[in-house]
């Protein structure tokens, strides 16, 4: 009895770590990269709702994605295309998903000037996450495609827990803050071309550049040094992406 209880703690243990978006590094360095290129107004507003940088609460959401009262939000933190590519109302969680409850806090966002605090706050902790989220790799739903287990540098692991956290660890080892240094190095004409767009067309430009995950590993993979080589391109890649556009949408409410 004891053991069949042990065995269902560890799997629900990583089933909830394996439904984590980008792991902590990740999140932060993305808030980072927005919060280093949002303008000056828009960050006090933001810091004066919030109490602290946006950083602070760049994984909040994954923290109390099984809090009391937010149990509701646990399947936001990715969504689905479909064989085009496309994010549709057909392919969507009823649920919710990180597109559209993206979209439904930044429309709420739009007044935040009649909205209660507690409101402003927990609508800005949604888009400070799923901003980010989107731009996970495994975080797009592809139809009939799916990788589980694999191997990192030795390790055993599940394939999506490899990109919310597993390439970055194997990469870099850099804080947030040196992630950021090294990310935001774009001219304004660059950030101004990866800015255009709705959180959809950048939900669905991820998902046909993100697609190559699949290419790259099935059940059983041994992934070393030269996957992770490929694969740190990507991350960073979108890392930097998610930072941009949320300080885009960031400066567009405020
Ligand atoms: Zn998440």
């Amino acid at each position: 009895m004891k053991k069949i209880a042990l065995v269902m703690a560890i799997a629900a243990i990583s089933l909830s770590q394996s439904a984590f978006g980008w792991g902590r590094v990740g999140h932060d360095t993305i808030a980072c990269i927005a919060e280093r290129n949002i303008s000056p107004k828009a960050r006090k507003i933001i810091e004066k709702y919030l109490g602290h940088s946006i950083i602070y609460y760049a994984s909040w959401m994954d923290d109390y994605r099984n809090a009391p009262g937010y149990e509701h939000t646990t399947m936001w933190h990715g969504g689905s295309v479909d064989e085009n590519m496309k994010s549709t109302d057909a392919v969507r969680n009823p649920k919710g998903d990180c597109v559209a409850e993206l979209e439904n806090a930044i429309e709420r966002l739009k007044h935040y000037r009649e909205l209660d605090d507690s409101t402003v706050v927990v609508n800005l902790k949604y888009v400070i996450h799923l901003v980010g989220d989107m731009h996970c790799p495994s975080h797009v739903y592809y139809p009939g495609l799916k990788v589980r287990k694999v191997k990192l540098m030795g390790r055993e692991t599940g394939y999506h827990r490899v990109w919310d956290r597993g390439v970055i660890d194997a990469s870099h080892l850099w804080s947030y803050s040196e992630y950021a240094d090294q990310l935001d190095r774009l001219s304004r004409r660059e950030i101004k071309a990866i800015t255009t767009g709705t959180p959809t067309e950048w939900f669905e430009e991820n998902a046909r550049n993100c697609r190559v995950i699949y290419d790259w590993a099935h059940d059983g993979s041994d992934l070393g040094r030269p996957f992770v080589n490929e694969a740190s391109r990507l991350v960073d890649d979108q890392l930097m992406k998610a930072g941009y556009r949320l300080a885009k949408v960031l400066d567009d409410l405020f």
